[in-house]
C-alpha cells in the first residue's frame, strides 16, 4: 500500500463525515447552494483560496506546490468533482439518508465532492510533493443540465489555463480497490430525436381514401434499427432506441389518425458516427414518410458529447492509479459505457482523462441512480489517494 494511501486511511472517518453531511442535503442542478457553502466552509478552515459563482454554484479552489504559482499552463492541472443530486426518493433507510423529500445523492456526487475536498486538504498540508498549480473544480449540474458546458462557456479555460483536466466517477460495477480507464471514448454521446409524421385522417374502414401514418411510423421504427447494423462500423457500437410512439388526431378505434410522432435517444462514441446517424435518421424519416405519401418533420437535439480520454493523460492516470491500488488492480482496457457525462465538455477543450473508481463490496451493491444506492465511504481514501498521486505524477518535483 502506498504511504499516501496509508496516511489517508486515517482521514477516512473525517471524509465520511463530509460525505454524509452532503448526502443528507442533496440539491439538484444549479441549486447546490447548501453544498457550495459547505465546501467553501471547509476551504476557509484550511485557508485555501477559491473563487465562487461559476455556473451559479460552482467553486474553483487553487493550490500551489513547493515553488509557488506555476509560471505557465505546462505546470498546471485541473481536477474536477460534480456536486449535484437527482430527483429520486431515497429508499436506503440509512441514518444519514436524504432530508430533502424527492431528492437524493443517487450517483455518488456527494462522494466525489468529499474525495476532492480530501485531496485539497492533503495537498494543502503537503505542498512539497508537487511543483506547479492545481485547480480543484466543484461543478454543479452534471445530471442532464450540463454544468460543465456552462463553466466552459463562462470562460473557465481563459481564466484558468491548464495543460490537462482529470475527472473520476465511482463505479458500482467494479470492486472496491480497483480502478478502470482507457484511452479514447469512456462514455457515449447522448442525443435525442423526434419525428412527426403527417398523413390524412379518415374512416378506418376506407383506408384508400386516407393516408395512413401508423403504417409509415411502424415501418420507420423497424428501418431505424438497420442503421445500427448496416451503417455503423461494427467495431464502434451505437444505440438508437425509439422510446416514444403515439398517434394524434383521434382516440377512436375506427378512425385513422392524421399524425404520428416518435422520439428516442441516440448513443454514439465518435463525432463522425454521431454526425452520420443524425443525417441518416433524417434521411430515413423523410424517405420512409414519402414512400407512404406522408411528410415528416425531424428534430435532433444534441446532449452531452462523448468523454474521450487522450493517450498521454490516460497513461498518467493509469500510473497514478497503479501507485494507489497496484498495477494488477487497474483495468486499462475499461469497456466504455453507453451512459453520458458532462466532463466531456472540458475534454473537448483540453487533453485529459476520466477514470472509474471501483465501489462495490458486500455492503454496497446498488447501481447508480437506484433509490437503494449509497456511495461507499471505504472507497474514499482510495479516490483521494489517486488524486494525490496524480498531482505528484503530473507535476513532479525535479
Ligand atoms: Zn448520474
Ligand atoms: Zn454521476
Amino acid at each position: 500500500m502506498s504511504a499516501v494511501l496509508s496516511a489517508l486511511k486515517k482521514s477516512k472517518d473525517e471524509i465520511a463525515v463530509w460525505r454524509r453531511e452532503m448526502h443528507q442535503h442533496p440539491e439538484t442542478a444549479f441549486e447546490e447552494f447548501w453544498t457550495s457553502d459547505y465546501i467553501a466552509a471547509r476551504l476557509d478552515e484550511w485557508g485555501v483560496a477559491y473563487e465562487r459563482g461559476w455556473a451559479k454554484t460552482g467553486i474553483v479552489a487553487t493550490l500551489h506546490g513547493k515553488n509557488g504559482a506555476a509560471k505557465n499552463k505546462e505546470k498546471t492541472v485541473m481536477l474536477r468533482a460534480d456536486m449535484d443530486a437527482l430527483d429520486i426518493t431515497e429508499q436506503t433507510g440509512l441514518p444519514y439518508a436524504s432530508k430533502h423529500q424527492g431528492k437524493m445523492h443517487g450517483c455518488g456526487h456527494d462522494g466525489h465532492s468529499a474525495m476532492l475536498l480530501g485531496a485539497v486538504q492533503y495537498l494543502s498540508r503537503h505542498p512539497e510533493i508537487f511543483d506547479g498549480t492545481v485547480h480543484f473544480v466543484f461543478q454543479p449540474a452534471e445530471e442532464g443540465e450540463g454544468g460543465g458546458r456552462v463553466m466552459v462557456e463562462e470562460g473557465f479555460f481563459e481564466k484558468y489555463p491548464v495543460k490537462a483536466v482529470f475527472g473520476m466517477h465511482n463505479w458500482p460495477g467494479m470492486s472496491k480497490g480497483t480502478m478502470g480507464v482507457c484511452a479514447g471514448a469512456m462514455t457515449a454521446a447522448a442525443d435525442r430525436f423526434s419525428i412527426k409524421i403527417t398523413g390524412k385522417g379518415g374512416h378506418a374502414a376506407m383506408p384508400h381514401l386516407n393516408i395512413d401514418v401508423v403504417t409509415a411510423a411502424s415501418s420507420l421504427v423497424m428501418s431505424l434499427q438497420t442503421l445500427i447494423s448496416r451503417a455503423v462500423d461494427p467495431m464502434q457500437g451505437a444505440v438508437i432506441s425509439v422510446t416514444q410512439l403515439r398517434t394524434e388526431g383521434s382516440e377512436s378505434f375506427n378512425v385513422m389518425p392524421e399524425f404520428a410522432s416518435l422520439g428516442g435517444t441516440v448513443r454514439t462514441f465518435s463525432p463522425e458516427t454521431r454526425d452520420m446517424i443524425e443525417t441518416r435518421i433524417r434521411e430515413m424519416a423523410e424517405a420512409t414518410a414519402a414512400a407512404y405519401h406522408c411528410s415528416a418533420e425531424f428534430s435532433y437535439r444534441r446532449g452531452y458529447p462523448s468523454v474521450v480520454n487522450t493517450e498521454a493523460e490516460t497513461e498518467l492516470a493509469a500510473e497514478a492509479a497503479a501507485k494507489t491500488v497496484g498495477e494488477e488492480n487497474v483495468d486499462t482496457k475499461f469497456v466504455p459505457t453507453m451512459g453520458a457525462e458532462d466532463f466531456a465538455y472540458f475534454l473537448e477543450q483540453c487533453p485529459g482523462a476520466y477514470i472509474a473508481l471501483g465501489q462495490a463490496d458486500e455492503n454496497k451493491k446498488a447501481a447508480l441512480h437506484s433509490p437503494h444506492y449509497d456511495f461507499n465511504d471505504e472507497a474514499a481514501p482510495i479516490g483521494v489517494s489517486y488524486w494525490v498521486h496524480l498531482v505528484e505524477t503530473a507535476l513532479p518535483v525535479s
